[in-house]
């Protein structure tokens, strides 16, 4: 029981768009890093389509039609179904067992206090509306998850913190009640502060799916020039060349933050060693906006051109896509039922796992005659 000695990793994406940018930076990425560093015993990316369906049930096509996009983005990001497990939440039914036990460890008191969802409740029109109750506990769902693969590490962007510890107060409680049983998870979250949340080419605070800001992974070149040039918010004071402009809040520095590096100066804009250089004139005056566009274009492309020619490729062979979902999902099966098992054992619910009981139920009717 438990896992002392095993490295774990547990992430996964909700499949209501493509991917874009944001989940590159924040979780993708390190998911791919992490996969070739040969330190993990095992990795398994889930698609949470149960999860997504917490806000979006009245539309459950757009949820299965994402499947593929998500999955799709995997495997044209560099994640390799030979060392990793890629896997459907709805498939894996442990995890609605454990999510219901999980709920009695929580108080609807604290679930409200999480700002994500507190955002995202906001952001949805959910204050209005009225809450529908899956979403209000997805985090306990989200606890479920990690623990069912018995993950030590869940590699996630900043808006997952609260998630992630929610799901250390759940292990605690639970280890406390009912002995120790599940894997205490860590987070972890990039060192460059801008990749752990990227915001959308308007500005706002996160690019987000379901606020359609976003540059997705399988853009065309064409679309990643128009977002960048016709969308991306800049500096609206920074009106003429020669006028002094601002870094802080302007979307294409940010975005250079989370993806240039100097090599990239070298090659592409070679009057700057770096980016603090190119930071500098700007804000002295002089430098336009077309410039940095067009650099920010030429960075961008190193990362999406090889994405885009991969999934091209995968885009020819959807059965073999589904046979590696699939094949995920039924490891990803066993695995989690295993977790189950071990969970009912200790919360002594484990009725029909062997005939012990009728013992004890022997005993005690005999007990009750005295
Ligand atoms: P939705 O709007 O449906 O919630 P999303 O764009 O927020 O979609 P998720 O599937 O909720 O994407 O997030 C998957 C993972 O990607 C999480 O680990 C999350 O932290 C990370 N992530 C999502 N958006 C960003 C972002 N803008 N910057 C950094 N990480 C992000
Ligand atoms: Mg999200």
């Amino acid at each position: 029981m438990g896992n002392d000695t095993k490295n774990i990793i547990l992430t996964g994406d909700r499949p209501t768009g493509r991917l874009h940018l944001g989940h590159y930076v924040g979780s993708l990425k390190r998911r791919v890093e992490l996969q070739n560093s040969g330190e993990y015993d095992d990795i398994y990316i889930l698609i949470a389509d149960d999860q997504a369906l917490t806000d979006n049930a009245d539309n459950p096509g757009k949820i299965r039609d994402n499947i593929v996009n998500v999955v799709l983005d995997y495997l044209s990001a560099g994640l390799d179904p030979n060392k990793i497990t890629i896997c459907v939440q709805s498939a894996l039914p442990a995890l609605h067992a454990l999510t219901f036990y999980y709920m009695n460890l929580v108080t609807t008191a604290r679930l409200s206090r999480n700002p994500t969802v507190k955002a995202e409740i906001q952001m949805r029109g959910f204050a209005d509306e009225g809450l529908p109750a899956g979403f209000f506990a997805y985090p306990v769902s989200q606890a479920a998850d990690i623990t069912a693969f018995k993950a030590n590490v869940v590699p996630v962007g900043e808006d997952q913190l609260p998630m992630l510890e929610q799901t250390r107060e759940i292990v605690e409680k639970f280890n406390r009640i009912y002995g120790k049983t599940l894997v205490l998870p860590k987070a972890m979250i990039p060192e460059n502060e801008t990749q752990r949340r990227l915001p959308g080419v308007d500005g706002k605070a996160k690019m987000s799916k379901s606020l359609g800001n976003c540059i997705y992974l399988s853009d065309s070149a064409k679309t990643v020039k128009k977002q960048v040039n016709g969308k991306m918010f800049t500096d609206p004071t920074h009106l003429r060349i020669e006028d002094p402009g601002h870094i802080e809040g302007n979307v294409v520095f940010t975005y250079l933050d989370a993806f240039c590096n100097d090599r990239h100066f070298a090659d592409y804009l070679p009057a700057y060693a770096n980016l603090q250089e190119m930071k500098d004139h700007y804000c002295r005056g002089g430098l336009g906006d077309g410039v940095c566009k067009k650099f920010l274009i030429q960075v961008l492309e190193e990362t999406l051109e090889p994405i885009r020619a991969e999934r091209a490729k995968w885009e020819n062979h959807i059965d073999d896509v589904y046979d590696i979902l699939r094949d995920g999902t039924l490891r990803a099966r066993e695995v989690t039922n295993e977790t189950l098992s071990e969970v009912q054992q200790a919360m002594r619910i484990d009725y029909f796992n062997n005939r012990n009981i009728i013992k004890e139920w022997e005993k005690i009717i005999k007990e009750q005659h005295i």
